[in-house]
């Protein structure tokens, strides 16, 4: 079976190693991976700079979701894994300048805690009223919408109020996902909530069920030998896990798996066609029959390709919106800064008007990538509402980032900072895939219209999941069925999307 990858970010090749370990194994296969650009790993990138580890995208991925650790450790990565030095986990959200920080017993948007929450500053008094009151929300009935997808907005709106969308659900939207809460779809980004709400009405009274049930089956209420054992296996897992030496750690080491006959670099696939054959590939006048097709573009490159095979496809594909984003590394001499506040950054909601949505204090969030005495700053722009920063040439960009360091941080922190040791841009167009009001149902009709059209499979962040973990999972998941097929067995058995 020849099988054609079209993309080298994440969700190419780890679709590659797994079709690599089946043709080792024995498979009757041979697979060719097509990128666009002269390296591998797509959003993933990193560089050490001056002894400090800089990430050009993302910096790790939610210990929660094992698909990434687990392939890092058959990567022989294992001891390359650093969890987030969650100790200092502390997030603050900008208030007219200020850093307010989450107050404690937040979980997923949802206030969980009374008096912290009373107490917050984040808050006003009508808006702490209402969360309290929120504990008496009724289910959502069959004919209120219940089944309807709705905004992340409309969800938080309708049960804490308008500046719990402003001051919670905007900034850490934006700041994940680039992404807008007025947009980006409950049912696909909050699924938890959306089940919290049609069981209990309250998504604090859900939330607290939740977690009881979660202590329920922790060690504390076990027996004693019970007890021990856990112990010594389960210390409390980071919410983060990322790489001492970078995320092109695992790009390089999945990279050096591969074969390197099958890699095909700057060689950007122009057109698709369904041939009697199989898939005709045109990877810019390179043209060869595949058997299978594993799509691991951006969904907009995969619609323009998909779209002479099948419009409809092509048309739901087309309908994924995407933002952009761009993140600045700034390293300082910490000894030139005033003493930053405890955590890992701040986020920034849209309301404030300020061209950057977020900035991880880096030295903080994961110790032992930057050389002691130094302070590196990553902060994030652009986002669905400010594309246009895209077009700023560096020195802008850069001019933009430490003046809002300034106003934000003060000058007590920040008024001697100086020009910093070193700097970095890098920017990502159309990179994040945005899972809008209706992102399921559009992705059974995108199942559907896969399913006549064999040996194809689509997979990245555009379906399933939009981390790190789940682009690996849709990969290998992919390249596993393909396998199978082509040692015989059922082969749409594992289709991803
Ligand atoms: C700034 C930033 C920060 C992030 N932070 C985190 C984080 O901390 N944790 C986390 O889990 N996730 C994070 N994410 C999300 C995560 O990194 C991405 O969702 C994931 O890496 C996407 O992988 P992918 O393989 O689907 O797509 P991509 O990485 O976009 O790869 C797609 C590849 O296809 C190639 N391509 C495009 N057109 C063609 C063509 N015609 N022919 C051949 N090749 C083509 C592209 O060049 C690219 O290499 C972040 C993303 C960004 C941009």
């Amino acid at each position: 079976m020849r099988i054609a990858i079209i993309g080298g970010g994440i969700a190419g090749l780890a679709a590659a190693f797994e079709l690599e370990k089946a043709r080792a194994g024995g498979a009757d296969l041979e697979y060719a991976l097509f990128e666009a650009r002269d390296r591998l790993g797509g959003s993933l990138a990193s560089q050490i700079v001056d002894g400090a580890v800089l990430e050009f995208g993302p910096d790790s991925f939610l210990t929660e979701k094992p698909a990434a650790a687990e392939l890092c450790r058959e990567l022989g990565l294992g001891s390359e894994l650093l969890p987030s030095n969650d100790a200092q986990r502390k997030t603050y959200i900008v208030v007219h300048n200020r850093l307010v920080s989450l107050p404690d017993g937040l979980m997923f948007l949802v206030p969980t805690k009374l008096v912290p929450t009373a107490l917050s500053p984040l808050f006003s008094l009508s808006t702490k009223v209402r969360m309290g009151l929120e504990l008496l929300h009724p289910p959502r009935r069959a004919g209120q919408g219940s089944n309807e997808d709705e905004s992340v907005a409309a969800l938080v709106e309708r049960h804490y109020g308008a500046e719990a969308v402003d001051h919670l659900a905007d900034p850490l939207l934006s700041g994940i996902y680039g992404g807008d809460a007025s947009q980006l779809s409950a049912r696909s980004v909050l699924p938890r909530l959306v089940e919290m709400e049609s069981r209990y009405g309250s998504l604090t009274r859900g939330m607290l069920a939740a977690h009881r049930q979660m202590r329920a089956r922790s060690p504390e209420s076990t027996g004693p030998a019970d007890r021990s054992r856990r112990d010594a296996t389960q210390a409390p897992r980071a919410l983060f896990t990322a790489l001492r030496g970078g995320m092109q750690q695992l790009v390089d080491a999945l990279s050096a798996r591969l074969d390197a006959g099958s890699i095909h670099l700057s060689a950007p696939v122009t057109a698709i066609e369904k041939d009697p054959g199989g898939w005709r590939v045109d990877a810019g006048g390179f043209v060869r029959i595949y058997d299978a097709l594993v799509v691991a573009s951006p969904a907009w490159v995969a619609a323009a390709l998909l779209n002479s095979v099948d419009s409809e496809l092509g048309a739901e594909l087309a309908a994924i919106p995407y933002s952009s984003s761009i993140t600045v590394n700034l390293i300082y001499d910490e000894a030139r800064l005033g003493p930053l506040p405890d955590g890992f950054g701040f986020l920034v909601p849209p309301s404030e008007g300020r061209s950057m949505l977020a900035c991880t204090f880096v030295h903080r969030k994961f110790l032992g990538r930057t050389p002691p005495g130094k302070a590196v700053f990553r902060a994030f722009l652009g986002g669905m509402k400010n594309e246009a920063l895209l077009g700023e040439p560096d020195s802008a960009l850069i001019a933009i980032v430490r003046r809002e360091l300034r106003e934000i941080l003060g000058d007590r922190i920040f008024g001697q900072a100086g020009e910093p040791d070193c700097t970095q841009v890098s920017r990502w167009p159309r990179a994040m895939a945005q899972y809008s009001v209706g992102h399921k149902r559009r992705m059974e009709h995108i199942a559907a219209r896969v399913s006549t059209l064999p040996g194809l499979h689509l997979v990245g962040n555009a379906y399933d999941g939009i981390g790190i973990p789940d682009c690996i999972r849709l990969g290998r998941q992919a390249a596993r069925s393909l396998a199978l097929a082509a040692a015989g067995a059922e082969p749409e058995l594992l289709r991803p999307v």
